[in-house]
């Protein structure tokens, strides 16, 4: 009898790479099947900063990280938070992270984030053209603000990484800030302008819109739980969730922050965990900022969206389980208060989500051990970012056989 669902690839996780993933392979001409145990876009892809940072190249693991993490995690206004019940847990994967923080590793990250974030900002429009959902992104600069001069040049390493990449800001100081744009206050009185971003005005209903759009081009998505897959002869032939089994000959794992169970199944152990961050949205906003502004002291990106001015960043470590704490939420406040100090509003939104975070910053992308299963997780703070490059490159994996591009970095064997 003839394989009914030979051209059958299951996309499992619909957040803003599963999506973009889907959408490539139906365009390639594969049947497609997206299954995610909730509504499309309403994982991380749901509460992010919404940049598209084409010049995101440079990982949280910077040098001189080991030296200062110790105080920055004890100090109550530093951006950096830890739930210590947790700690014991997340120790192994800790010190991987860590051993990171060196020039030489952080330069070897850069160049592998390059090739995802770099020409992002076409890659989403490439993806969004001529739909409904590119009327959610918006051209604009992508504003670093420093409490001074000195602090942005303590950032040398960093922009000089980025301006081997292509990207070398405009810096204002004083009272060009405030000609720039009058509602960021006194507090940054330094601002590093990238020009040629773009950022995404209501990120959740921009994922939801690209489901809406893989929808109309023919694909299918269906909710419940991913909890295995049946392989044979080490093959994949049907994912197994708890609605009943979809038979396939390929998968691809986009289940972001939550796919080190299922990757175990595959007999792989990646070191990931999740690096939660929060975002406050401030409704009918008193005025609305003119660029996506990085509060740098903050560590927070506050921009301008559809629904009011939203504030997002900040890292906790502290697992999936645990709900949201309130000393990060009361810090990006106090934040908001000093950086934007005119700012009145009529209400809040509180969101707190998981970015997924292997130890060394770089995502996975390819096949797990020759299963047919394709990992396709692990942006960590530029998975909105890289979504819809990743797409393609596993689009282009499955449905050619290959990419043009070197995704040696990306290989999940590397844990193996
Ligand atoms: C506060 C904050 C600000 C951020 N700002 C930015 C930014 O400005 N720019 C940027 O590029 N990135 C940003 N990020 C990072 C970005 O949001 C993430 O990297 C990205 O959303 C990850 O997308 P994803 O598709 O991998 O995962 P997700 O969006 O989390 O999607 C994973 C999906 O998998 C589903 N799933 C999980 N397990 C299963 C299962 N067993 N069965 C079925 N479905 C399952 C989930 O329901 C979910 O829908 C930010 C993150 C945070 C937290």
């Amino acid at each position: 009898m003839p394989d009914m669902h030979k051209n059958t690839v299951v996309v499992i996780g619909a957040g803003i790479v599963g999506m973009s993933a889907a959408i490539w392979l139906l365009r390639a001409g594969k049947d497609v099947i997206v299954v995610d145990k909730g509504d499309p876009g309403m994982g991380a892809s749901y509460g992010n900063a919404g940049l598209i940072a084409a010049c995101g190249i440079a990982p949280v693991t910077g040098p001189g990280l080991i030296r200062k993490g110790p105080g920055m995690l004890l100090d109550p206004n530093f951006p950096l938070f830890m739930r210590w019940s947790y700690l014991p847990k997340m120790l192994p994967w800790l010190i991987k992270f860590l051993s990171h923080a060196n020039e030489k590793d952080t330069r070897r990250i850069a160049r592998g984030l390059g090739p995802i974030v770099c020409d992002s900002v076409e890659q989403h429009r490439s993806l969004a053209r001529g739909t409904t959902a590119q009327g959610w992104l918006t051209d604009c600069d992508y504003g670093f603000g420093y409490t001074d001069r000195a602090a942005f040049d303590a950032e040398a390493f960093t922009f000089s990484m980025r301006a081997e990449a292509g990207f070398t800001p405009e810096v204002l100081t004083g009272a060009q800030v405030r000609e720039y744009d009058p509602n960021i206050g006194k507090s940054i009185d330094c601002l590093a302008l990238m020009k040629n971003h773009a950022y995404v005005r209501a990120p959740g209903r921009y994922v939801q819109a690209l489901a809406e759009v893989f929808r109309t081009e023919g694909g299918t998505i269906k909710q419940a739980e991913v909890k295995d897959f049946d392989l044979s002869m080490g093959k994949i032939k049907a994912v197994i969730t708890d609605q009943g089994r979809i038979a396939c000959t390929r998968a691809v794992l986009t289940t972001g922050a939550w796919s080190k169970p299922l990757t175990k199944k595959l007999g792989l152990s990646v070191p990931l965990e999740s690096e939660r961050g929060y975002h406050i949205m401030f409704k009918d906003p008193s005025f609305t900022l003119r660029s996506p502004t990085l509060v740098a002291s903050g560590k927070f990106i506050a921009t301008p969206m559809e629904d009011g001015l939203r504030c997002a960043g900040i890292v906790e470590f502290g697992g999936l389980d645990a709900g949201p704490s309130k000393a990060p939420l009361d810090l990006m406040r106090k934040h908001v208060k000093k950086n934007f100090p005119t700012l009145e509003y009529s209400g809040t939104e509180e969101w707190m989500g998981f970015r997924p975070s292997p130890t060394d910053s770089l995502p996975l992308i390819g096949e797990i051990s020759g299963t047919g299963v394709f990992a396709g997780f692990g942006h960590q703070h530029i998975g909105l970012t890289g979504g819809p490059k990743t797409g393609r490159m596993i689009a282009d994996l499955i449905a050619r056989g290959g990419s043009n591009l070197d995704l040696s970095a990306y290989d999940p064997a590397r844990f193996s």
